[in-house]
């Protein structure tokens, strides 16, 4: 039997068991998810324990992620460097590789459930903690002029300048998120990777803003209707909630692990049932 899993502390309510083992049984694999939940100070240990006991591939999330990426024994790939977050490893080859499909969470979310055409889109990415950049990222490394707005500032100023840094040919600019109104007149695409909307019915960004030409992804998803995603529908926007972002994260890490496509429509659906109940 293959034993997957993800560390992270908390992680009693992850969603990720349901729906790795869902595409497990459509695919009559042998194989289990479980969770683990090590001490702060004890990670490299815990990566090293799980490659020593033969585990095959594990996520990893808050508050590890970025641990993760700058432990030495593993093989981080560039995207993920570039982030500074892994949240998949991969145990199958002589080495640990580690990537972030949280990158590949939101693209495929964006092109494959908003039909968001993104190598010449104008992205707006708003938040600059750990999804901020994986989306940031992302949309630059697919092709896309990328507008990061945050809270604070600075902190978007400092990632876009690390988005064209690190990303060849990207277009990347910082600010607060006064500079919304002005950004999202043109922008094809937005992208809210901020926690706020999760379990309030507050957003971030302001209602007369949105426009039925934007696809627009909220990463939170709980609710899963945002009251960004109600206000970007009455607009006539196209809208995408956080748990395709989620399926579609879990669906890379199980391409890593497995080489095989995975069974997205069977993810989804424990997924969902998960967030309804
Ligand atoms: P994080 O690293 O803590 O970053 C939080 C972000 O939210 C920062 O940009 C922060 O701005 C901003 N923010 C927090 N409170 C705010 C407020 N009251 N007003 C304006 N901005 C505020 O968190 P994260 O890991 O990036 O996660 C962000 C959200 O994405 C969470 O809801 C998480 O569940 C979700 N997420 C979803 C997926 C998915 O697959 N759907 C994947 C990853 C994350 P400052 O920099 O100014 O503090």
């Amino acid at each position: 039997m293959d034993v997957y899993g993800l560390i992270g502390n908390p992680v009693g309510h992850s969603l990720s068991p349901p729906m790795h083992e869902a595409a497990y049984d459509t695919l009559g694999l042998d194989a289990r998810y479980v969770t683990f939940e090590p001490a702060e100070d004890a990670v490299a240990a815990a990566v090293e324990g799980a490659g020593a006991l033969g585990v095959a591939g594990l996520n990893v999330t808050v508050p590890f992620k970025q641990d993760v990426a700058a432990l030495p024994s593993v093989a981080t790939d560039d995207l993920a460097s570039a982030v500074g977050a892994v949240n998949t490893l991969d145990f199958s080859d002589a080495s640990v590789t580690g990537h972030n499909t949280d990158v590949e969470g939101a693209v495929r979310a964006l092109r494959e459930q908003g039909g968001a055409s993104l190598s010449s889109a104008t992205a707006v990415v708003v938040g600059a903690g750990g999804a901020g950049r994986a989306v940031a990222f992302g949309l630059a490394d697919a092709g896309a002029s990328v507008r990061v707005a945050n809270r604070t500032a600075s902190r978007a100023t400092d990632l876009a300048a690390a988005v064209e840094r690190e990303v060849d040919g990207a277009t990347a600019t910082g600010g607060g998120l006064d500079a919304l109104d002005e950004w999202l007149a043109d922008a094809d695409v937005l992208v809210n990777a901020t926690s706020v909307g999760m379990e309030t019915d507050e957003t971030p960004v302001p209602a007369n803003a949105l426009h039925e030409r934007l696809v627009v992804l909220d990463a939170v998803y709980a609710p899963l209707e945002t009251r960004l995603l109600r206000d970007a529908a009455a607009a006539g926007a196209t809208t995408v909630d956080g748990a395709w972002m989620l399926l579609h994260q879990g669906a890379a890490a199980f391409e890593h692990w497995t080489g095989e496509d995975a069974p997205v429509d069977a993810m989804n659906d424990a997924l969902r049932s998960h967030l309804d109940a």
